[in-house]
């Protein structure tokens, strides 16, 4: 029974990782970071209806079958390549709906909300932290709308699901974070990270709380300058390379968020 409950957690992942990766697409459409014909020829209808219109083809704009929509099966089966007309699919979908599906699995083993709504709350906080990572890393934008959802979920979480704890060192973490991050943003003149950062810095204090939050900007810096060392001597950047910030705080936030308790006793192990 329990399998029963993972292998489902797991698919609905995979169908959130389809879900983002048209997320990131029509975004990039509205914000004119790209032009979709696939759009224009089907819906004209505003940004949030085309959310629930039916899938089509990014190139030509032919509707898609059920069976072209299968999230890593679909690109697998038609070898990375639209059926319709044979254009090539980012190998970017079937990891992001891979990834999906392993970090509900992970967050589901490791201690997720106690109760249904936190759960799906929980979930929600996922999709857009993976979506804003993807967004991110393909245009180094933030978009603000993905980060204010966030910051709504994590008042949610705040209020239903810690309430043992003072809400008011969750604010000041969140005031603490904006503020550090912030710092920084006027240190580099905006070089080192962009002020979505700085932002999206508002909601990982809120929804981490003042411990967590310290170790998800420690594992996003030391992350960050290992990746960036790792692209230098691998001579895919150099120091003026702008490699965009907000994956790794997005992973920093995660890894504090499933495995902070953790990493707190394995420190404090260590110290004594
Ligand atoms: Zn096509």
């Amino acid at each position: 029974m329990v399998l029963y409950f993972y292998l489902l957690v797991f698919v609905l992942g995979l169908c959130c990782g389809s879900f983002i990766n048209m997320l990131v697409y029509r975004t990039a459409v509205e914000y004119e970071l790209i032009k979709s014909k696939g759009i224009k020829k089907n819906e004209e209808k505003g940004f949030l209806r085309s959310l629930n219109g039916r899938s089509f083809c990014d190139n030509c704009g032919q509707q898609l079958h059920w069976y072209e929509n299968v999230p890593v099966m679909s690109w697998v089966l038609q070898q990375g390549k639209s059926k319709c007309c044979r254009k090539k699919l980012s190998v970017l979908y079937p990891i992001v709906e891979m990834m999906m599906g392993i970090l509900f699995l992970v967050h589901f083993s490791v201690g997720a909300g106690n109760t249904p709504l936190l759960l799906v709350v929980e979930f929600i906080i996922i999709v857009f932290l993976v979506f804003s990572a993807v967004f991110d890393l393909k245009y180094m934008i933030l978009p603000d709308f993905s980060t204010v959802i966030l910051v709504i979920l994590a008042v949610v979480v705040v209020v239903i699901g810690r309430p043992q704890e003072s809400p008011l060192q969750f604010v000041l973490s969140a005031v603490g974070s904006f503020g550090f991050l912030g710092l920084l943003y006027l240190i580099t003149k905006g070089k080192g990270m962009g002020f979505g950062d700085v932002k999206l810095a508002i909601f990982m204090g809120l929804f981490l709380g003042p411990e967590k939050v310290l170790l998800a900007f420690y594992t996003a810096f030391v992350i960050g300058a290992l990746v960036s060392l790792g692209l230098m001597i691998l001579k895919k950047a150099n120091k003026k390379t702008l490699i965009s910030f907000g994956p790794f705080l997005i992973l920093g936030t995660l890894v504090a968020w499933f495995y902070g308790d953790q990493l707190w006793n394995f420190w404090f192990y260590f110290m004594k």
